[in-house]
């Protein structure tokens, strides 16, 4: 361990009480994505505190702040703010949770911020490194994407893709993200290095129409979107057998808009869904199954149907961890139980960092800390050190391992990954999906 990798670790320990503070602060106040006024305006006042001059308001509520020099390649740290809806979460603030960890997301991030911004840490980065906190990592549903559309001319329904759009990651050269650890949720590793590969999805809405009537005096006279909208939910379970294992593929409806009254046969009803797979492709052949499930239910109930396909986000590769990151990690301590993301399995839930993961290199850890499901009310923090602390101090002792020497760490790994697209090529990918 170098000098420098001392004082990093010495920074962020000194720090962690105040960390630890902001954990639970964050924590206890989630936020809806697109709506993360509040974190966004902490993490740029600390941002602020460090010397940085942070921009805000990026695709709504996104912060970025910028260190270091003009030459060499420039790092950005990716921290997502946003909460999910999970009302029945013992810390849930107006019906939002951190029940997918993001919040310490954001405490990682400005816990390598407070490092890499001393002096003498700075002073041995080659290369720039850009703090992000971006909003809505969480897919939102067709209702807040169209308010956030019609108010702000948000076109993506996750931040990074929303971002990336926006011409915000133009001049990064490579992301590093973390997360809370996923497809191995059990693992008693407290840090997973790499990314598991994650299926890709656009979103569906469907929207029956039918033909309202009084529900007991003339459902005759009715054309019930209700009914339609369930034949055509039974019609996709009929189909399930077609999906093939390999391919990782959900779909998963829910009924957004049900009917207006107790007494009229419904005729107007929402269906949102993802339809997901492991490749664009087979996300494409399924959509056109589930039209199918649909229409035809539509046709057999009288109805009409109107499908409305709007842009997800992208599959992500199975990325393996590289030696750097091995003896990075093993600066943390002998204590630290560090492994590898186990390869060759699928999540089966999605990421926009499928989206940042086609435009540039991404690399990528996890990190224990917490237990219970993702997205549940049972996620719950067990070891507040491995949880906030570690993952700090490994994304800021990356960061120097990478930009140390000439930036050597960081122009091996950006040539080590090919990116499927140019930035330019998703910016007009985005042009052609709808909303
Ligand atoms: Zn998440």
């Amino acid at each position: 361990m170098d000098n420098i990798e001392k004082r990093i670790i010495e920074l962020i320990d000194e720090h962690a009480q105040e960390l630890q503070a902001l954990a639970e602060d964050i924590y206890t106040h989630a936020e809806q994505g697109y709506h993360e006024f509040r974190t966004a305006a902490i993490a740029a006042d600390l941002l602020r505190g460090l010397g940085l001059e942070p921009e805000t308001g990026l695709a709504i509520t996104g912060v970025k702040a910028v260190l270091g020099k003009n030459e060499g390649p420039n790092v950005a740290l990716i921290g997502e703010l946003d909460g999910l809806a999970c009302p029945d979460h013992p810390f849930a603030n107006n019906g939002f949770a951190h029940s997918c960890g993001h919040y310490a997301q954001m405490v990682c991030l400005l816990g390598a911020a407070i490092a890499l911004c001393d002096h003498e840490v700075a002073s041995a980065l080659d290369g720039k490194v850009t703090f992000f906190a971006v909003p809505a990592e969480e897919f939102q549903d067709s209702s807040v994407r169209k308010e956030v559309r019609e108010k702000h001319d948000v076109h993506c329904g996750g931040g990074k893709c929303e971002l990336i759009r926006r011409g915000q990651f133009d001049d990064i050269d490579m992301a590093v993200t973390t997360h809370s650890h996923m497809v191995a949720r059990d693992s008693d590793a407290d840090i997973l290095l790499g990314n598991s590969a994650c299926t890709g999805f656009i979103g569906k809405t469907v929207y029956m129409h039918g033909r309202a009537a009084h529900a007991a005096a003339a459902p005759h006279l009715g054309a019930n979107a209700l009914n339609a909208a369930c034949l055509g939910m039974s019609a996709l379970g009929m189909i399930r057998e077609t999906f093939r294992e390999k391919d990782c593929v959900r779909v998963h409806p829910y009924i957004r808009k049900g009917g207006q009254a107790i007494n009229v046969v419904p005729s107007e009803v929402e269906v949102d869904m993802m339809v997901r797979a492991n490749s664009q492709p087979v996300i494409e052949e399924v959509s056109g199954k589930v039209d199918r499930c649909f229409r035809g239910a539509a046709m057999a109930i009288g109805c009409t149907c109107d499908i409305e396909d709007s842009q997800g986000y992208m599959p992500c590769p199975e990325i393996a961890p590289n030696e750097l990151m091995f003896s990075t990690a093993a600066l943390l301590g002998d204590d630290v139980k560090i492994a590898s993301i186990p390869l060759g399995e699928c999540n089966t839930a999605s990421t926009d960092v499928g989206d940042l993961c086609s435009v540039m290199p991404v690399m990528n850890f996890t990190f224990g800390g917490s237990r219970g499901d993702l997205h549940s009310k049972d996620y719950r923090i067990e070891d507040p050190y491995v949880a906030h602390i570690l993952p700090a101090k490994l994304m800021a002792l990356l960061t120097y391992r990478l930009l140390r020497d000439g930036a050597k760490g960081a122009e091996e790994f950006i040539g080590s990954c090919k990116p499927t697209m140019t930035i330019e090529d998703y910016k007009a990918y985005c042009g052609k999906m709808s909303p």
